[in-house]
């Protein structure tokens, strides 16, 4: 298993970001004045869909956006200027408010790309209103993507927490899977964890699946990345083979249940309501399917 993952649902933004505007106070004047702007607004990782006749966000101009927090988010293949702004979201008729888990892998490219941008942002903000130095409340610079204490000029720019999450295979071609502790009873997906200080990404991995399952693995590969700002984190995925002893020693803190899987050994846990399949949204799916070699049974559309 080599080939990085093509498609991964909030990995799809097809903008350009064009980060040397965000300083461009002239530009970015004249795009808010410019009536063919496109304006999302969002409030609590929400924005509004219309759902009819596919899922589509409910973009406005700049004259028609609410006050609020502005984020510059790009400009598309037309030129044409996209920003969020954070503020309570309006009553539409057809539309209603959806985030990430609704419609992340429900939406086109271009709308995923927007909602899964603006909802980091607006948590970063809403989550980092500081100074971590001295603890002046600090302000919007560059566009949405810096803070600025006006106090001591320190600046903060928008944090990402890395996750590792890792497909283990054996060599006989069975994958682990295993519950969290806080999850349904019929829920199973592969192992994961966010890197320490210090440590590279192969590292988490090989750390990770020792602390919980036990196992020691080889042949650490990358296999792509996703952001998940849910509220801010970016899993990076990855496939790993057991190396050694194949016994499955649980930390009952993080595991409550793990186990080997051939693919009929899947296909009928699946079938036979023992496994909830996960949704294409997850790179955790989209892993599990690469080695599966197409869709699971009775897979969520989201
Ligand atoms: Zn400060």
């Amino acid at each position: 298993m080599s080939d990085t993952l093509e498609w991964l649902a909030l990995a799809r933004g097809t903008l350009d970001r064009a980060a040397l505007k965000r300083r461009d106070e002239a530009w970015l004047e004249a795009a808010w004045a410019d009536e063919s702007t496109r304006v999302l607004v969002v409030e609590s990782g929400q924005a509004l869909v219309r759902f009819d006749p596919g899922p589509k966000l409910f973009l406005v101009s700049p004259q028609e956006a609410p006050e609020g927090d502005r984020y510059f988010l790009g400009i598309d293949d037309k030129d044409i200027a996209y920003f969020a702004v954070t503020a309570p979201l309006p009553a539409v008729e057809d539309a209603q408010p959806a985030g990430l888990r609704r419609v992340g892998a429900l939406l086109e490219d271009l709308d995923s790309g927007l909602l899964t941008h603006a909802v980091a942002l607006e948590h970063w903000h809403a989550t980092n209103g500081f100074c971590p130095r001295c603890g002046t409340a600090s302000t919007i610079a560059s566009a949405g993507h810096v803070r600025v204490c006006p106090n001591d000029g320190t600046e903060q720019f928008p944090r990402v927490d890395p996750a590792v999450i890792m497909l283990v295979q054996d060599d006989d071609g069975r994958i682990l899977l295993a519950r969290g502790p806080q999850w349904p009873e019929d829920r199973r997906s592969i192992l994961a964890g966010f890197v320490e200080p210090g440590e590279s990404l192969e590292q988490a991995v090989a750390r990770e699946v020792y602390e919980e399952v036990g196992l020691a693995v080889r042949d650490v590969r990358y296999l792509g990345s996703q952001p998940w700002p849910l509220p801010q984190s970016l899993m990076i995925g990855f496939f790993a083979r057991a190396d050694g002893s194949l016994e499955l020693r649980p930390d009952p803190e993080e595991i409550l249940d793990a186990a080997w899987y051939t693919r009929d050994q899947l296909t009928e846990a699946i079938e036979a309501g023992q496994i909830v399949a996960p949704g294409p949204l997850s790179i955790a799916a989209q892993l599990i399917m690469r080695w599966y070699g197409g869709e699971l049974p009775n897979m969520p559309p989201f």
